[in-house]
């Protein structure tokens, strides 16, 4: 089955937002064994976007659309496929009534635009999109398909993973599971070397996916039924685990944050954290975390060794040349100041190699607790800010690998 991407909206021709939802369509794709022949961005102008429609329609047999399904003047997509297709835009009653429904939870009255968000035409069935307004399309006509989906990268990925996944591997006749396996620390070069052994399997594959928290090993399995293709996950998983080791932190939606707390909660710990050059990364990431009012005290976000001071610090330690020793006296601090169980603290540094360009940098991370005195350093370049988000990642997965000894 030939198959094709297009994202519409303007927005993405301006630059000013990327195109996530085409990346995450033809991931998916891949593991479907859906083969994607092309990707097309187009702005929202009616002309233009029946044009690619056109072209889709005449050399693929599924075409896949995110954007565009507003309730706004510029929300063209479903006009335009109707045009395509010559087929006549109505009212859906019962759309209709599920966005009143919509609006009435939230205590409004439906705005009279988004009636066009409960239009159908004859060849489409509407996909329902609990998370927002836009309904999506399935769209079936001469042997072929279209699939609309709206341009919000949750809406969409939540209406893939429940409507449209579904229809294509009843389809195709076939059950197909993926199970996410996340590890921090090592290379992606070094994961795709230790897995070298595995990677030639036809089925199921296996990928690595480099991100700002570790690499990502995605297994898919395609059987007959669901139940064999689980199986065939959890034997590939052992295999993985098996070379992997310890380096894998989680699996799926396991975020680190979810992860350290989920153990903090167990053992009934509570956490503090003081930084410096992270900026407050860490303290964000554990804050916004869900239910971490249960185990995570607090921050302190010190940018010089003067606020180091002013929160407490032993001004000999705030200006110490010895930055591990630093970090050391900033866990104990937010642990003591705070009143928790487990602190972390974390300093670093780093300036530019004027040839390359590059940002060398060393994090160094302390974690105090009755358990342990835990003292690491990291020493790893790349862009700043990443660099920064990345400490604060190691910081955590050094704390998972202490609770879980
Ligand atoms: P739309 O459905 O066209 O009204 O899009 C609504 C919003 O979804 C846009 O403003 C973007 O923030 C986001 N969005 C649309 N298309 C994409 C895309 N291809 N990738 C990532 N985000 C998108
Ligand atoms: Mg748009």
């Amino acid at each position: 089955m030939k198959a094709e991407i297009i994202s519409i909206g303007t927005e993405l021709l301006l630059g000013e937002i990327v195109d996530t939802n085409t990346s995450f369509l033809a991931s998916q794709l891949s593991v479907l064994g859906i083969d994607l022949y092309f990707t097309s961005a187009v702005g929202d102008n009616p002309a233009r976007l029946q044009g690619v429609l056109k072209q889709a329609w005449d050399r693929s047999d599924i075409i896949f659309t995110t954007g565009g399904l507003g309730p706004t003047q510029d929300d063209l997509t479903r006009d335009a496929i109707a045009a395509l297709l010559g087929e006549e835009l109505k009212v859906a009653p019962q759309l209709k009534q599920e966005l009143i429904n919509f609006f009435a939870r939230r205590g409004l009255e439906m705005p009279a635009s988004n009636v066009r968000q409960a239009t159908l035409i004859p060849s489409s069935t509407a996909l329902v999109n609990p998370q927002g307004t836009a309904p999506g399309w399935w769209v079936e006509k001469e042997g072929k398909i279209i699939v609309s989906m709206p341009g919000p990268p949750g809406e969409m990925q939540y209406m893939w993973e429940n409507q449209v996944l579904p229809r294509l591997q009843k389809r195709a006749g076939a059950a197909i599971l993926t199970r996410m396996i996340k590890t921090f620390g090592t290379s992606e070069a070094k994961v795709d070397e230790m897995l070298a052994d595995l990677t030639p399997s036809p089925n199921p594959t296996l990928a690595t996916y480099a991100k700002l928290d570790g690499i990502y090993i995605r297994i898919a399995a395609k059987a007959e039924t669901e139940e064999e293709a689980r199986e065939m996950i959890a034997r590939r998983e052992a295999d993985v685990r098996a070379i992997l080791g310890d380096i894998i932190w989680g699996v799926d939606d396991d975020s680190q944050e979810g992860v350290a707390g989920r153990m903090l909660l167990e053992e009934g710990l509570s956490l503090a954290v003081a930084e410096s050059f992270t900026g407050g990364f860490l303290t964000h990431m554990l804050g916004t975390a869900a239910d971490s009012e249960r185990y995570f005290k607090g921050g302190l976000v010190a940018a010089t060794s003067e606020v180091k001071i002013a929160l407490g610090l032993d001004p000999n330690l705030a200006n110490s040349e010895d930055k591990a020793e630093v970090a050391r006296a900033m866990a104990v601090l937010a642990r003591q100041k705070m009143g928790a169980t487990v602190g972390i603290g974390i300093e670093g540094e780093s300036g530019v190699e004027p040839e390359s360009g590059m940002v060398p940098g060393t994090v160094f991370i302390a974690i105090d607790s009755e358990k342990a005195d835990l003292h690491t350093v990291r020493s790893y370049s790349g862009r700043l800010y990443q660099m920064k988000r990345r400490a604060a990642y190691y910081a955590l997965f050094d704390l998972v690998k202490l609770l879980k000894e």
